[in-house]
């Protein structure tokens, strides 16, 4: 059998791992760190790596491939892979935009809405035998009508914002430059818009750039009625502030599906019952992940085809 040209990365399920074989031929590992455990051969004939997953690809690693001509990423996130050692390799990098929006979005406002109307917590007042017990849950708060900030009004933060139009909020945003908007209210700086709504939803880009973007005078910005929900990457939020703004009621809650450290996420959220907690599954949908995986495939096929790819990031 000869030696494979698609290296698959990643921890992939059966929707995944059958088409990668079938389609690609690819060979599978669980990390990155396992590159440096294959024979010379095999390592020399891989052209493609097809990458899913939250551990740093660098170019450390890129040499051990050496015709290594694209990594394609499972995500639109592709801060795991440094693409400037990438660039300087002369090696591709694509991901897969757009196709998650929707679900993405989708779980954004059900954070948001989770938050504002209680609603895991109404279910445990429910299940626990209180409301038999101890009669009605305490008045939650209004959130159609409220006033909303996306930071970031890129193609997730846009889908977030034309949903909550349609709970008819008042919706204000901040972006590097003003967009083009039906009438949304735009701010140059995330202090500015967090003093000026009451959630918060961060859409940000992850990586070294927006680390800590959502800083703690943001957060104190926001004040006491406020509640950040979170659908970006761990790194953009300044998590010891909002740890300490959440313990403190400085701020309301949080709605959070990204974290620092993921999966083994700070124990002090556990101990708040103003978050919702997810464990990152914006996209986590069969119909998504089937589409985000036929896009990685289809990048691989071009390039191995000397095609142009679909998606690329540099
Ligand atoms: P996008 O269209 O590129 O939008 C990204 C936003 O980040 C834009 O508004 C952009 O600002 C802003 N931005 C980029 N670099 C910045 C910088 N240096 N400083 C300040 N703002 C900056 O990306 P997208 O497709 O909407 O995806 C956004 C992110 O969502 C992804 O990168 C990923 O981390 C995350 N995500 C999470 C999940 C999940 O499962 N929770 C799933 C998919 C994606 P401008 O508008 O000024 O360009």
């Amino acid at each position: 059998m000869s030696n494979p040209t698609t290296l698959a990365i990643g921890q992939y399920t059966d929707m995944d791992t059958g088409p990668l074989a079938r389609d690609l031929g690819a060979m599978t590992l669980d990390s990155v760190s396992g590159i440096a455990g294959l024979p010379d051969a095999v390592r020399a004939g891989i052209t493609a790596v097809a990458f899913k997953g939250h551990v740093a690809f660098d170019g450390a690693a890129m040499d051990l491939l050496p015709n290594l001509g694209v990594i394609a990423n499972y995500g639109v996130g592709y801060d795991a892979i440094n693409v400037a050692d990438a660039t300087a390799r002369g090696i591709k990098v694509t991901n897969t935009p757009d196709v998650l929006n929707d679900d993405v979005a989708d779980l954004a406002v059900a954070m948001l809405l989770a938050q504002g109307r209680r609603v895991v917590q109404a279910s445990d007042w429910v299940r626990s035998g209180n409301w038999a017990n101890s009669g009605e849950i305490a008045l939650s708060r209004k959130v159609s009508g409220g006033r909303v900030g996306i930071v970031g009004l890129g193609r997730i933060g846009r889908e977030i914002a034309d949903r909550l139009a349609g709970f008819k909020m008042d919706i204000h945003y901040t972006s590097r430059s003003e967009k083009q908007t039906p009438g949304w209210t735009y701010h140059a700086d995330p202090v500015s818009l967090a003093g000026a709504v009451d959630y918060l939803v961060v859409a940000l880009v992850g990586g070294a750039e927006t680390a800590g973007y959502v800083s703690a005078e943001v957060i104190r910005a926001l004040g006491k009625d406020g509640v950040i929900v979170n659908i970006s990457r761990g790194s953009t939020i300044d998590e010891a502030a909002l740890l300490d703004a959440l313990e403190s009621g400085a701020i309301a809650g949080a709605g959070l599906d990204v974290f620092l450290n993921e999966p083994k996420i700070d124990a002090r959220f556990m101990a708040l019952d103003t978050v919702v907690l997810q464990p990152h599954h914006g996209s986590g949908t069969v119909d998504t992940r089937r589409a985000m995986g036929q896009l990685q495939r289809d990048n691989i096929a071009a390039f191995q085809a000397g095609r142009a790819v679909l998606t690329p990031v540099n």
